[in-house]
């Protein structure tokens, strides 16, 4: 996410670090380097210019700070203009009224069938809600069935009605069957088109008047840097939206598009989309994104996509099994697969401090676990939870069968025997004593 503009940022920030201390010289060539990257990332250059403005003035009238290292200092104010420039504090959803009504608006393509059904699955665990889905794609019958593949992924129940071509009437049908069946929240997915016209704003307009939903999100491809700014432009100026939702900012996104639509269209961004499953839903923190676009990893969104994905009675079991020496290879591929689950490897990667810079050039992608996986699968239930019949004939069948080699085998089987030794460690009480060897 955002790597060119946080390495541009980071080496625009690393002319300060020579200096013992600000003054208006360094802090001018600093700002003019941290302007261009901005541009760079397709930053409207009038947003970038008034950024700058505003962190030189801070520098420069910064007496109380003097103490702190000049580098230090202008990250600091980097930061802290980002982050309010992003939008400043954390913006919910309103979930008022029974049922509470959320309308999705925005192009094709970017992502609204998708996110639809992400937002109903984050509603559904996290805030124990009953959503409903509604299809008022009248125009494209695959919409439709898109939507009923995402409700049926996630077990979501979705209302179409592939007779009627009237979407306004679709959604107020829908909002019907969702009071007559208890469900107390509807998220409307409607039609998009390839560019803004005005048949598909009369269209939105005209279902947003009718249904007068408590919050209407607009959902942009990030990747489309000032594009996404100006169609949001369009889109606000009809809808008078509540939010913005930013997608497939695990793609090669620049960053444009997240730094400066709150500053164009004055709404703030609620929901950020990092990948195509259905867990890849963030809510969007403007002050972690500034600490991830200024390279200072966000632990605390990796802590708590790890804590969604633990479970106290799994963790229970699996304790059991490593105290008696029981942990097998279908233990280890559940782990992984809970592992897959917190997300795209880069984008995890990404949120540990200074991680995403140093690995940036090495492809780390969802097939990283590919070999792991194919090899377990083509072990023996004897194989997996006694790893150690597996001879050499053996693994050359495994190795056949899973289309790796052996030399691949051999190492996933040396990896399984050091992590299971360092669990059996870690459960003896060894964990302590290693913290404590660590601690010096
Ligand atoms: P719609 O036409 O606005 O409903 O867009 P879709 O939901 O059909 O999404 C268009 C494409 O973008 C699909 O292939 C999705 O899988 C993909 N997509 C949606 N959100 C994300 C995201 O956050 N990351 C990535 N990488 N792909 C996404």
């Amino acid at each position: 996410m955002f790597d060119n503009l946080s390495d541009k940022l980071d080496k625009a920030l690393h002319v300060l670090k020579g200096h013992g201390q600000i003054t208006e010289v360094n802090v001018a060539e600093t700002l003019k380097e941290v302007r261009r990257a901005l541009v760079d990332a397709d930053v409207n250059y009038k947003i970038a210019k008034d950024f700058t403005s505003i962190v030189k003035e801070k520098a420069l009238g910064q007496d109380v700070l003097k103490a702190l290292k000049p580098g230090e200092l202008m990250v600091k104010l980097v930061k802290d203009e980002l982050t309010k420039l992003m939008g400043g504090d954390v913006a919910g959803i309103n979930l008022s009224g029974d049922p509470s009504i959320i309308l999705m608006s925005g192009l094709q393509g970017s992502g609204k069938t998708t996110f639809s059904g992400k937002l109903a699955n984050f509603l559904k665990t996290k805030k124990t809600k009953k959503p409903l889905l509604v299809a008022c794609d009248v125009y494209r019958p695959a919409a439709i069935d898109q939507l009923h593949v995402v409700g049926e992924q996630i077990g979501v129940e979705v209302y179409s009605d592939r007779d009627t071509k009237d979407p306004v009437k679709i959604s107020q049908d829908g909002i019907a069957y969702a009071k007559e069946n208890g469900f107390n929240v509807v998220i409307i997915d409607t039609a998009g088109r390839l560019a803004v016209d005005e048949v598909m704003m009369t269209e939105i307009s005209t279902i947003h008047k009718a249904i007068q939903p408590q919050e209407t999100l607009f959902v942009v491809d990030s990747m489309t840097g000032q594009d996404a700014v100006n169609t949001a432009k369009s889109f606000n100026d009809v809808l008078n939206f509540d939010g913005v939702i930013l997608t497939k900012l695990d793609g090669d996104t620049r960053g444009g598009a997240a730094i400066s639509i709150k500053s164009v269209v004055n709404k703030p961004i609620k929901f950020i989309g990092t990948g195509e499953k259905m867990e890849a839903i963030d809510v969007f923190y403007p002050e972690r994104m500034a600490d991830r676009i200024l390279g200072m990893g966000d632990v605390v969104s990796l802590v708590e996509r790890a804590q969604e994905q633990y479970d106290e009675e799994e963790a229970r079991k699996l304790q059991k099994k490593i105290a008696k020496n029981q942990f097998g290879f279908d233990d280890f591929l559940n782990q992984i697969q809970q592992v897959k689950k917190m997300g795209n490897m880069k984008d995890l990667v990404g949120m540990i401090p200074g991680a995403g810079k140093m690995m940036k050039d090495i492809d780390i992608d969802d097939d990283a676990f590919k070999h792991i996986e194919a090899i377990i699968h083509s072990m023996t239930l004897e194989e997996r939870t006694q790893p150690s019949v597996i001879n050499a004939s053996r693994k050359k069948r495994i190795g056949k069968g899973s289309g790796t080699s052996v030399t691949q085998v051999n190492q996933l089987l040396k990896q399984f025997d050091q992590m299971s030794k360092m669990m059996k460690m870690m459960q003896g009480g060894g964990g302590k004593k290693m913290m404590q060897m660590m601690k010096g």
